[in-house]
Order: structure tokens, then C-alpha cells, then sequence
């Protein structure tokens, strides 16, 4: 894939992954993305446990990832 986003807080460079995996929890058409880090701060979730979740999601043969 060839695009570029930022996070929307920190505006750190997301990875493929951390897009994909704010678009498949959050909002499909999201323009505004977070990565990992503000997207556990925002959602109280557990920062370590994203990759593993965007893993999962692939596993399962999600079309975001
Ligand atoms: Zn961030």
C-alpha cells in the first residue's frame, strides 16, 4: 500500500496496521486516525494488547488489513 497518515493526537506516522486497525474498531471512513498509543488513551484500552487484536483481525481475514 502506498499512502501516508498521522496521527491525529500525536501526529506520529501510523503503520498500515495502526490505520487499519482504527478504521475496523472506530470508523470505516475515518479520516482522522490515531495510533496505537492515543487510540488506547482515547478508548481506555490496553495499548500492548492493539497488535495483538490487529493479528486477530487478519487471522481472520479482515479486508481493512
Ligand atoms: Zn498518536
Amino acid at each position: 500500500m502506498s499512502f501516508v497518515y498521522f496521527c491525529s493526537v500525536c501526529k506520529k506516522e501510523l503503520t498500515a496496521d495502526e490505520f487499519a486497525l482504527y478504521r475496523k474498531l472506530v470508523r470505516r471512513d475515518g479520516e482522522n486516525c490515531l495510533c496505537y498509543h492515543c487510540l488506547a488513551e482515547q478508548f481506555d484500552l490496553d495499548e500492548e494488547k492493539l497488535p495483538e487484536m490487529a493479528e486477530q483481525f487478519k487471522k481472520q481475514g479482515c479486508m481493512l488489513f
